[in-house]
């Protein structure tokens, strides 16, 4: 049963402009799949449209085979981990910014949670120890760095879906692909979307959906779509 699955979705924030033009996709449970178009195209929305800040005004969108219209915000919130472009930290360490929401702050517990969430190896490639502050609203932190923290704050929840919303997209190339390459080490088996603007960026997916003017104007593999130019 896909992990996620948007079916014929039409919406707009304006009565007389819509955004998605019945939009279809369906994420497999474990798949790694990406969304790639040019800035209004209307990526952000999809993200928007899943935390149901928004409803969908015609079709459905179904996480897990539910439909989301009867499942609360607070829920799809825990079932849905977000890692937005610009992630605010609380202004502690980096340990106390991870560890929050999974009940400990201290080094082992935030060790045991990466051990029980698998992400051993990303917690391991932070730059800098739990116990370095990150100062106000994470600004003490290169944004590389305090967007390691926050994708490591996500992942420890070891929420059933991944949700990367241009996580690395502010970043260098350099420092997006070595963040990226960690995450795909501990991501092997998790239900992930990544939206972002540069193909470069989701170049491993298991499948690209590239939008334009909210509709599908085509998918395949990063190499697929290359060799479609
Ligand atoms: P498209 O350009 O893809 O055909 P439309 O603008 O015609 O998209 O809208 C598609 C569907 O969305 C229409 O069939 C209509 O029922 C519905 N729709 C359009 N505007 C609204 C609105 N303001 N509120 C609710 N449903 C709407
Ligand atoms: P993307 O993430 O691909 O850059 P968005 O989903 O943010 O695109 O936006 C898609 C379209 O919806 C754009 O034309 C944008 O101007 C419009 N839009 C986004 N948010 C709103 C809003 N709150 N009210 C009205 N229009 C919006």
């Amino acid at each position: 049963r896909p992990s996620l699955v948007f079916d014929n979705v039409v919406f707009g924030y304006d009565p007389d402009r819509t955004i998605l033009h019945g939009l279809s996709f369906e994420v497999p449970a474990g798949g790694q799949f990406a969304i790639v178009g040019p800035s209004g195209a209307g990526k952000s929305t999809i993200a928007r449209l899943l935390f149901r800040f928004y409803d969908p005004w015609q079709g459905r969108i179904l996480i897990d085979g539910q439909e989301i219209t009867g499942v609360t915000q607070e829920s799809l919130r825990a079932h849905i981990g977000i890692v937005p472009q610009d992630s605010v930290l609380f202004n502690d360490t980096i340990g106390y910014n991870i560890g929050y929401g999974r009940g400990g702050a201290s080094s082992d517990d935030v060790l045991a949670a990466s051990r029980d969430a698998a992400i051993l190896p990303f917690i391991e490639r932070l730059p800098k120890g739990f116990d370095t502050e990150v100062g106000e609203r994470g600004l003490k932190l290169s944004g590389g760095e305090k967007q390691r923290v926050a994708i490591a704050r996500t992942l420890v929840k070891n929420p059933p879906i991944l949700l990367l919303d241009e996580a690395t997209s502010a970043l260098d190339s350099r420092t997006e692909q070595d963040i990226l390459r960690t995450l795909k080490r501990v991501s092997e088996h998790r239900t992930s979307l990544s939206i972002a603007h540069r193909l470069s960026t989701i170049a491993d997916a298991d499948r690209i959906l590239v939008l334009d003017h909210g509709r599908l104007a085509e998918q395949g593999t990063h190499g697929q779509l290359l060799s479609a130019r």
